[in-house]
C-alpha cells in the first residue's frame, strides 16, 4: 500500500491511475479504524480497481467544545489494517496541508437536510464535512465514494451535494456494522466506561422496538418517537440529544409513517456522543 501525506503526490498518483483507465474508489475516514470502516474498504475493492482511503481528523467539522483534541488516533495501527484489507493507497494529510494559512473556501449544502438532527445540534458540522469531502474528491478523482449508513444524514448531505454540484462520481452507501451485542461500531466507543458501554445497547434496542411497533401496524410517528425516548430513558446515564423520525429521502417531517422513514438518534453517555439509526420501509 502506498502512503501519501501531500495533496500533490496523491493527486498525481490518482490521475496517473485514471489515465491508465483504472476506476478509483475513495473511502473518507477520520481513522481509528474498526470493522465498519473496513467494510467500506471491502465494498470499494469489490467495485473499483483502485481503493484510496483517507484518514484526516477534520478540524472544521468539530464545533467549539467538541472532541477534536481528544478524538482517538492511531495512524500506525490504521495503516497496518488498511494494508491487510488490501487498500491501494492511504492519504493522511496534516491540517496545514489541507487548510494552509489563509484558507478561505467552503462548500455548504443548505436547507432542511442540514438543519435537522446533527445539523441542529452541531452547527457548522456539515459545512466542514462537505468542504473536506469536496477537497478529497478533487484530490483523488474517484469514480465512486463509499460512506456508511451509520452516518445516514452525512450520506444524504453528500449525495445532495454530488447531485447539485455535478461531481462526476457515484456515492455508495454501506450498511451499519455492529458489535455482536448490537452496538453500532464507532471510533468513539472507546470513550465509554464499562457501565456506559453496557447501557449504550439501549440505542439499538430502541431502534428494534420502533421497527417492531411499525411492523405491528403503528403509523403514528409521535407515538413511535415516544417509544424510542421511553426505551432510551431506561438507561440512567443516557441523555437524549435527539430521537426523531423523518422522511428517509428528504428529512421532511412525518406525522403518519408511510414509505421509507429514517429513525435516527444521538444520545450522550457522559461526554460521549453516540449516533445510530434505522431505515424502515412500510
Ligand atoms: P468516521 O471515521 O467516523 O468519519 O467514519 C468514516 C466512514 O465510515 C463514514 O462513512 C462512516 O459512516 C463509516 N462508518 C463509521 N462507522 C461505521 C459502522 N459501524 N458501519 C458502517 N460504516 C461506518
Amino acid at each position: 500500500m502506498r502512503t501519501f501525506n501531500t495533496i500533490n503526490e496523491t493527486q498525481t498518483w490518482c490521475r496517473d491511475h485514471k489515465r491508465q483507465g483504472k476506476s478509483i474508489g475513495i473511502v473518507p475516514t477520520m481513522g481509528y479504524l474498526h470493522a465498519g470502516h473496513l467494510s467500506l474498504v471491502k465494498e470499494s475493492r469489490s467495485q473499483c480497481e483502485i481503493t484510496v482511503v483517507s484518514i484526516f481528523v477534520n478540524p472544521i467539522q468539530f464545533g467549539v467544545g467538541e472532541d477534536f483534541e481528544d478524538y482517538p488516533r492511531d495512524l500506525h495501527k490504521d495503516s497496518r489494517l488498511l494494508d491487510e484489507a488490501g487498500a491501494d493507497a492511504l492519504f493522511a494529510p496534516s491540517i496545514r496541508e489541507m487548510y494552509p494559512p489563509g484558507y478561505n473556501s467552503y462548500v455548504e449544502v443548505s436547507g432542511e437536510i442540514t438543519e435537522k438532527l446533527c445539523g441542529r445540534s452541531r452547527p457548522g458540522h456539515f459545512r466542514g464535512v462537505t468542504t473536506v469531502v469536496s477537497k478529497l474528491f478533487n484530490i483523488c478523482v474517484p469514480d465512486m465514494a463509499f460512506f456508511g449508513q451509520k452516518d445516514a444524514q452525512q450520506a444524504m448531505v453528500i449525495e445532495k451535494m454530488v447531485r447539485e454540484l455535478n461531481f462526476p462520481l457515484q456515492i455508495v452507501r454501506v450498511p451499519i456494522v455492529r458489535e455482536a451485542d448490537g452496538l453500532a461500531m464507532s471510533s468513539r466507543n472507546v470513550y465509554l466506561n464499562p457501565e456506559q458501554r453496557r447501557q449504550a445497547l439501549v440505542l439499538n434496542q430502541s431502534l428494534q422496538k420502533a421497527r417492531e411497533a411499525i411492523a405491528g401496524g403503528e403509523r403514528n410517528a409521535g407515538r413511535v418517537k415516544d417509544l424510542l425516548c421511553h426505551t432510551i430513558s431506561t438507561s440512567p446515564e443516557a441523555k437524549i440529544e435527539y430521537a426523531e423520525i423523518y422522511d428517509a429521502a428528504s428529512l421532511a417531517d412525518v406525522q403518519e409513517i408511510d414509505g421509507s422513514v429514517l429513525v435516527a438518534m444521538a444520545v450522550r453517555f457522559g461526554t460521549t456522543r453516540l449516533i445510530d439509526n434505522l431505515i424502515v420501509e412500510v
